[in-house]
């Protein structure tokens, strides 16, 4: 296997990581960790560090973008965000400028983890091993916690001996070690024992884990989340911690779990006996058997799904059989044989109730099976007629759309230039939307409008971090433009490229500047 991107991106860090701080600026009033919050380590530093980690994090190949599952992860996230600063414990100096971003990471083992600027990273084999989703929401709120209580600022502090820019590769270095994934070899092992070094000296303190528990469960049952949750999850860390478990657990190297912690955790438990108690909704379970889907998709990993087909143990409640079904069928269509994956799936969609999040993963996963074998017109016509306007639907209509009329030619496209309408309103919104920019470039392509997929493809590079990748695109656009080609020719197309080449080409100017560093000739 080869090493993760994570681990490149480490290397990448060390040697020409583009944004750097010099010394002077890193001391920075650099609080110590008895110092108070409000003494902080500069918002704007933490908020750039950050930008510059996320920026080679969405590079990586494991940083997954599943509309499916990011909705059902940034549902709740954004119930804990919102409360958090119902709370006040968000202050106006990091709340409209810290991210506040939750992201998928393809990767089996149980994890989540803070890095500076609001960013917090979800493995899918956190969502697998969660039985509920108020289990998943007592993580996030803990992480949630470091970010509001400027822990990540002040574990930069009291490690600040180095420049911000062995900080970043620092925190890379760390995330490529947590990763189930992150290979074998030498290379690895490498990697390895630098980000245990390294990781001695970001790790928060206990009285901060402390102080995530605690607020983190308040802004969870705040939130609505049952508290029982909490209680469960710690149930779930304290066995595998006593297997010594921490291959799979990595989660446990970074957030230690201390007699203090599981003791103050079970006298919440009991204060919350009453509470309603956490349930998996068959949503939820539905989400489970996808995150364990896509969390390992080689080939035998999705065979093993694949033959568990719920049928053979009949005494399972009857939402966790359809849940499983979904996944073999979801496993199915993964290895790209729809016809398996279309029994299932009916199967599946027999024994689901009226839950409305279970009914749109099921004709979303049947549309995607009809795509797959080539009846793109039926499922474009299902997609549009339970399109709900939510994420997921967009994207799959649009990809839907694509096929329709890639098959038929210009007989589809009034569908495609619906839902190209719609792409374009929303990436206005959604500028980051990297998966939404793609299907636009594409859409753009089929439709003959060159220079607008062009600036689409330029976009979806910068949404990547990859800034002169975009530049190329773009100047590419300008040489189009000159031409006078067909679908190159549109004066308003030509001057967003101009316009954008200029600011892109800026803001990599900038960073190299603030690297001291002259930009790339090109
Ligand atoms: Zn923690």
């Amino acid at each position: 296997m080869k090493l993760s991107a994570l681990s490149l991106a480490l290397a990448a860090a060390l040697s020409c990581l583009p944004l750097a701080w010099s010394p002077a600026q890193a001391q920075v009033r650099l609080p110590s960790l008895g110092d108070s919050v409000s003494e902080d380590v500069g918002v704007g530093a933490e908020k750039k560090l950050g930008d510059e980690i996320m920026r080679q994090v969405r590079r990586d190949p494991d940083y997954i973008d599943d509309p499916l599952l990011l909705d059902y992860v940034q549902t709740a996230w954004t119930r804990l965000v919102n409360t958090a600063r119902a709370r006040g414990d968000i202050g106006a100096d990091t709340d409209g400028v810290f991210a506040w971003e939750a992201f998928l990471v393809r990767d089996r083992s149980f994890n989540a983890f803070a890095f500076p600027g609001g960013y917090v990273g979800v493995h899918l084999g956190l969502i697998a091993a969660a039985g509920t989703q108020d289990e998943l929401a007592s993580v996030l709120g803990h992480e949630l916690s470091h970010v509001t209580q400027r822990h990540i600022a002040r574990s930069i502090a009291s490690s600040s001996r180095q420049s911000l820019v062995g900080m970043a590769a620092m925190i890379l270095g760390v995330m490529a070690a947590s990763r189930a994934n992150s290979g074998d070899g030498i290379n690895a092992a490498i990697v390895g024992s630098q980000a245990a070094m390294m990781q001695g000296q970001l790790n928060f303190s206990r009285d901060m884990e402390r102080e995530a528990d605690r607020v983190g469960f308040n802004v969870m049952t705040e939130a609505g989340f049952s508290p029982q949750g909490m209680g469960a999850m710690f149930e779930k860390l304290e066995n595998a911690s006593r297997l010594n478990d921490s291959g799979n657990y990595p989660y446990l190297r970074s957030h230690p779990l201390t007699s203090e912690r599981i003791g103050e955790a079970r006298t919440r438990a009991q204060a919350s006996a009453t509470a309603a108690p956490a349930v998996p909704t068959p949503e939820h379970l539905v989400m489970q058997a996808r995150a364990r889907v896509l969390g390992d998709t080689t080939v035998g990993a999705l065979r093993r799904v694949q033959a568990q087909s719920g049928e053979s143990d009949r005494s399972l409640p009857t939402a966790e059989r359809m849940a499983m079904l979904y996944g073999a069928a979801l496993a199915s269509a993964q290895l790209r044989e729809p016809q398996r994956a279309q029994a299932t799936l009916d199967a599946a969609r027999a024994l689901a109730g009226n839950e409305a999040p279970v009914r749109r993963a099921m004709a979303m996963l049947q549309a995607q099976i009809w795509l797959d074998s080539g009846a793109a017109d039926r499922a474009l016509a299902a997609v549009e007629a339970i399109d709900d306007g939510s994420r997921p639907l967009m994207l799959l209509r649009a990809q839907a759309a694509l096929g329709a009329a890639r098959g038929a030619g210009l007989a589809r496209t009034d569908a495609l230039r619906r839902s190209t309408d719609v792409l374009q309103t929303w990436v206005a919104d959604h500028p980051q939307d990297a998966t939404a920019w793609s299907l636009l470039a594409q859409a753009n392509t089929q439709q003959g409008l060159r220079l607008r997929a062009v600036r689409a493809e330029a976009e979806e590079r910068a949404a990547l971090g990859d800034l002169s990748g975009a530049i190329d695109r773009l100047r590419a656009g300008q040489r189009m433009a000159r031409s006078g080609l067909p679908g190159s020719t549109d004066f308003i197309d030509a001057s967003v490229i101009d316009a954008r080449l200029r600011q892109i080409d800026a803001l990599r100017r900038q960073l190299y500047a603030d690297a001291n560093r002259p930009p790339p000739r090109d």
